[in-house]
């Protein structure tokens, strides 16, 4: 069997009820399968009861996700801290594709924030900020889906090395997708170019991995690109992938 010879089948075999080992089930099927193949699936299955999760920092996923189902919901976790680059970049790809870009806005702005627990929060408790700036968001957020797509990839950090393609998000409580998850760096290059896609101009300036400004600093060659994320702290992540 191809892996999405299948795709019909799969959807024709879809589990009313999702769960760890149903989604396990999916998962042993598509692992192998192609990024499109995902896609095809994960669009057949969940329609418009699935969003896709883009921090921006490339395009991909509003690309592979846009050409497949005409308005899908892009999720932006829209911080109040980002690059002007990583913002510029939302706008062209809005324009780009048929996708919504859906702003997930956190309960505070950065400004009541910084009056209730004071200025420049992320300095001092980057959890706390980033709970309240993109993990209850996202959750709130997530509340309407049935799946989320994410970018994240096994190469990005030693704790995403197992990650699977597809899997239960026990956190919150829908089937979580993640269709590049295998992809080398050099493979994002290839479909980046081959599709001409907008690029965040931060990438090529020496920011592999891009979060909110504060928080994301320049990777010199051959350093963990992870490595500017937090940096001079123990975090790694900002809770969103558990
Ligand atoms: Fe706050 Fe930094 Fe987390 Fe952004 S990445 S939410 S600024 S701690």
């Amino acid at each position: 069997m191809n892996a999405v010879t299948t795709t019909a089948e799969l959807v024709a075999a879809n589990p009313t009820t999702w769960n760890a080992i149903t989604c396990a089930e999916v998962n042993a099927r598509l692992e192998n399968a192609s990024a499109e193949e995902i896609a095809d699936w994960a669009v057949a299955t969940f329609g418009t009861k699935l969003a896709v999760a883009s921090s921006m920092q490339d395009t991909i996923l509003p690309h592979l996700f846009g050409a497949r189902l005409a308005g899908v919901d892009v999720l932006f976790l829209e911080t109040g801290y980002h690059f002007k680059e990583t913002l510029e970049t939302r706008e062209r790809a809005a324009k780009a594709f048929p996708i919504t870009v859906v702003n997930v806005m956190p309960r505070q702005t950065v400004e009541e924030q910084d009056a209730e627990f004071g200025k420049d929060l992320f300095a001092r408790d980057p959890n706390t900020c980033c709970f309240m700036r993109k993990v209850d968001p996202l959750a709130r957020a997530l509340a309407g889906y049935d799946a989320w797509v994410t970018g994240a990839r096994r190469v990005d950090a030693v704790t995403r090395a197992n990650m699977p393609v597809i899997t239960w998000d026990d956190n919150h409580g829908l089937v979580k997708i993640n269709p590049i998850a295998l992809w080398s760096d050099f493979q994002v290059e290839i479909y980046q170019t081959a599709h001409g896609l907008p690029r965040n101009p931060l990438v090529a300036r020496g920011y592999p991995s891009i979060g909110c400004e504060p928080c994301t600093r320049k990777v010199a060659a051959g350093e963990d690109p992870r490595s500017g994320r937090w940096a001079g702290t123990d975090k790694t992540e900002c809770g969103i992938h558990k």
